[in-house]
């Protein structure tokens, strides 16, 4: 038997065709609540999108732990044998909610794993560094990503101009501007955590971490021209690619690895280790073996799953936490501020960003909250009535920072040159000339100040980078 339709309230409905009105030619009735109930409904059926990586797709899948890292972490969702349930996000950056699959941009690569201590995000992206190293200067630079307020285009020059005057960002546009910057689809990426993070053992000793996830489909790009003809025919080739791999049993897989360096190896460091501009070398932090992540489960829904999905690095589980890094710091602040604004203040409860965990929390009321508990008079803390207590043998070992507050110049002393002058040599001939020309397409319209800046910053990367690009340019 077909269920009987309903309002939102649960009233059967007896008819969903016509709406009431006054004679078959006359005005609707202002009685007619569901019409109005409908329309109303829809024009609420958006929330704000987001500011940054703002089109995405989204899957579940599974972390499984293949190898024994104990020695570094007591994390429970890291120890060998562990299977985690996860959903991973992979986004663009700069574009709309509308914007076309196949365009040059960095990748968001965000999960949400489902651990039995409480949620762990890691929200990376497809490359291990980025544009700045300071979160004063992010909202500066997203602006240059955006539109341009008198004209409402996308400004090659305002992107040129920002970046020409930010050495720092030369590592993530050698790195967008080669072939990874246009990537053949979310299978074919690789992601990164980027941020160093910390692990801690249970003998309370902690490692600074950095988290890979490899591609085991193999990385695989597209030119420029083969994404103009894409975009043409499909605006959705990515989500499109993600979404029939999975509903075809084609499982996309990634080998989790890590990089570790311990305190005293972070003193000793040439450059800053919690600067995300720079990467681990591999040659003198290994990559570390850990598991495999499997993409298994399309969601049932792409608004409640995926949309709604609230990220963050906040969320940490005992046995994998932060570092200075300061754009990390930044970070812990700005992606839960984003939720509770962008969906609500209760976000934490929908269904995609609940944790199998019980949540036991002494935060009260707020627009929209759906959860009703059973009545206590534990609703502070502390409290006599044995509400939820602290517990300190979750606390993590101290840790040593510098104690002169000011406002230091991250660039003097930095070298912004060495790691993508690394980056530009292992490139064979063929990735330097996309390299080369995808800069030259970039550059359309910049004005000719911006340009020598800018090949002045990688005539100090190597001279071939400056040589390939004006000949590109016709300069
Ligand atoms: P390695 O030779 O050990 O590692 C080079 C890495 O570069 C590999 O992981 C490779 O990824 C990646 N790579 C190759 N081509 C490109 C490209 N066009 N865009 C982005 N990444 C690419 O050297 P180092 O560890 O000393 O690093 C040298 C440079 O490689 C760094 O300065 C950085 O620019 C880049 N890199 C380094 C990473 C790191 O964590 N050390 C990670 C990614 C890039 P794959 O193995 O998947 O092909």
């Amino acid at each position: 038997m077909k269920k009987i339709m309903t309002t939102t309230g649960g009233n059967p409905i007896a008819d969903n065709q016509n709406s009431l009105t006054a004679g078959d030619r006359g005005p609707v009735l202002l009685q007619d609540y569901q019409l109005i109930q409908k329309l109303a409904h829809q024009n609420r059926e958006r929330i704000p999108e987001r500011v940054v990586h703002a089109k995405g797709s989204g899957a579940f899948g599974e972390l499984e732990i293949t190898e024994d890292i104990s020695q570094y972490t007591k994390a429970k969702a890291l120890q060998k044998g562990e299977k985690t349930k996860l959903l991973l996000r992979f986004s663009t950056v700069a574009g709309e909610r509308g914007a076309a699959d196949a365009e040059r941009d960095v990748r968001g690569f965000a999960l949400k794993f489902y651990t039995k201590e409480g949620n762990w995000d890691l929200v990376g992206n497809n490359t291990p560094v980025f544009f700045v190293r300071d979160a004063y200067k992010f909202p500066d630079f997203i602006h240059t990503q955006k539109r341009d307020p008198y004209s409402n285009l996308r400004s090659n020059t305002a992107m040129w101009d920002f970046w020409s005057l930010s050495p720092e960002s030369l590592h993530q546009v050698t790195i967008l501007m080669s072939d990874r910057g246009l990537p053949k689809s979310f299978r074919n990426i690789n992601g990164y955590g980027s941020h160093t993070y910390s692990l801690i053992n249970d003998k309370n000793e902690r490692f600074w971490v950095k988290f890979h996830f490899k591609t085991l489909q193999g990385i695989e790009t597209i030119t420029n021209k083969e994404a103009e003809s894409i975009v043409g025919k499909d605006r959705e080739s990515n989500q499109r690619d993600l979404f029939e791999n999975i509903e075809k049993g084609n499982f996309p897989k990634w080998s989790f690895e890590i990089q570790i360096m311990t305190e005293e190896q972070a003193q000793s460091c040439s450059f800053n280790p919690f600067d995300l501009t720079k990467v681990w070398p591999h040659g003198d932090y290994p990559m570390i073996k850990v598991g495999t992540m499997t993409l298994n489960e399309n969601p049932k829904n792409y608004f409640a799953q995926v949309e709604q999905a609230s990220f963050s690095p906040s969320n940490i589980v005992p046995g994998i936490s932060y570092s200075p890094d300061k754009m990390l710091q930044a970070r812990i602040f700005s992606y839960p501020d984003a939720q509770r604004y962008r969906v609500g203040t209760h976000y934490e409860i929908l269904p995609v960003n609940r944790p199998i965990v019980e949540v036991n929390t002494y935060n009260l009321d707020g627009s929209m909250n759906f959860q009703v508990k059973e009545p206590t008079k534990a609703f502070y803390e502390p409290n006599s009535f044995d509400g939820p207590v602290e517990d300190s043998s979750f606390a993590e070992p101290a840790l040593a920072v510098g104690d002169v507050a000011d406002r230091y110049n991250h660039r003097i002393g930095n070298d912004d040159f060495s790691q993508p002058r690394a980056l530009f040599l292992l490139m064979n001939e063929n990735q330097k000339e996309q390299l080369f020309s995808n800069i030259k397409d970039a550059m359309d319209g910049v004005p000719r100040n911006i340009v020598d800046r800018q090949i002045a910053l990688f005539e100090q990367v190597h001279p071939d980078y400056a040589a390939g690009v004006k000949k590109a340019l016709g300069i």
